[in-house]
């Protein structure tokens, strides 16, 4: 594969991502592809998937997780809901992430990205525990599959991250690195924030947010298409390149309420990195 190819945010059926025709008509040759429903997650629908994804010359980089009672709706009620944090919906969320894992492995796809939710700070307590065990097993059932974690990155900092994998201690995790979120959830600088994490760094976002003229960490910031916010778009890309990184650059543009816009501005980012990729 090219270095640094290009890459959209898809969904199949439900989710924020856009529709495989639109990737196709974009030119975009890989994806990472937000969970189906369970419904949908038959062999069948695999087959069906994947032969439709050889007609458009398509690559499946990375399978998302999603559960049903997440909410992003602000800072407070994601860190309650997301992921792996919500104690009593545990086990039931552990138990679909595997069966999220062996759909994937129906597509061949041996990443699986998530947002495991706001890694508690207090490293003694109970819940932070729970959270290293809970990423533990669901690595090693990822290994058994021939597959890696990929999380999520922006609702802690960089150094509690790096903390929180330490205590993981798998081989099969790394990080999808997104750049926004560290300035939607507040947590650090951008480009400081990846130089730190540069070693577990397997998939990005190509995500663009500005600053919260709120309070940092409480209010969330904007999101924008990339490119005009305070990411930094060529610095970002030019240290993907320095650290090493050759993934894909995966754009996450999520206003599947206005199509048309979602459309034209990944379109729009899309211009943007070609435009950068040319300087390296
Ligand atoms: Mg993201």
């Amino acid at each position: 594969m090219e270095k640094m190819p290009i890459g959209v945010f898809a969904s199949i059926d439900a989710g924020l991502g856009v529709k495989l025709e639109v990737v196709r008509d974009l030119g975009v040759k890989t994806i990472q592809l937000h969970t189906p429903a369970k419904e949908s997650r038959t062999p069948e629908n695999a087959k069906a998937f994947l032969a439709k994804l050889d007609e458009y010359g398509i690559k499946t980089t990375v399978v998302f997780l999603g559960f049903e009672g997440e909410s992003y709706e602000t800072i407070e009620i994601t860190a309650k809901t997301v992921g792996f944090v919500p104690e009593e919906t545990r086990a039931a969320r552990l138990a679909e992430a595997r069966e999220i894992a062996d759909f994937a492995k129906l597509l061949g796809v041996e990443a699986i990205g998530s947002h495991i939710g706001f890694v508690p700070h207090d490293v003694d307590s109970d819940l932070y525990k729970g959270m290293v065990a809970a990423i533990q097993e669901y690595c090693d059932y990822l290994k058994g599959n021939g597959q890696r974690l990929h999380l999520e990155t922006g609702q802690e900092t960089a150094e509690n991250l790096l903390a929180f994998l330490s205590d993981v201690n798998r081989d099969n995790i790394f990080i999808n690195f997104d750049p926004a979120n560290l300035i939607l959830y507040g947590m650090g600088e951008p480009i400081e924030s990846l130089k730190k994490v540069a070693k577990y760094i397997r998939s990005c976002h190509c995500k663009d947010a500005k600053k919260t003229t709120g309070v940092p960490g409480v209010d969330w910031g904007c999101e924008v298409p990339f490119g005009q916010g305070d990411v930094d778009a060529k610095l970002f890309i030019q240290t993907l390149a320095e650290v090493g990184y050759e993934g894909p650059l995966t754009i996450e543009r999520e206003i599947p309420e206005e199509p048309e816009r979602q459309k034209a501005e990944i379109g729009q980012a899309i211009e943007v990195i070609n435009a950068i990729k040319a300087t390296l």
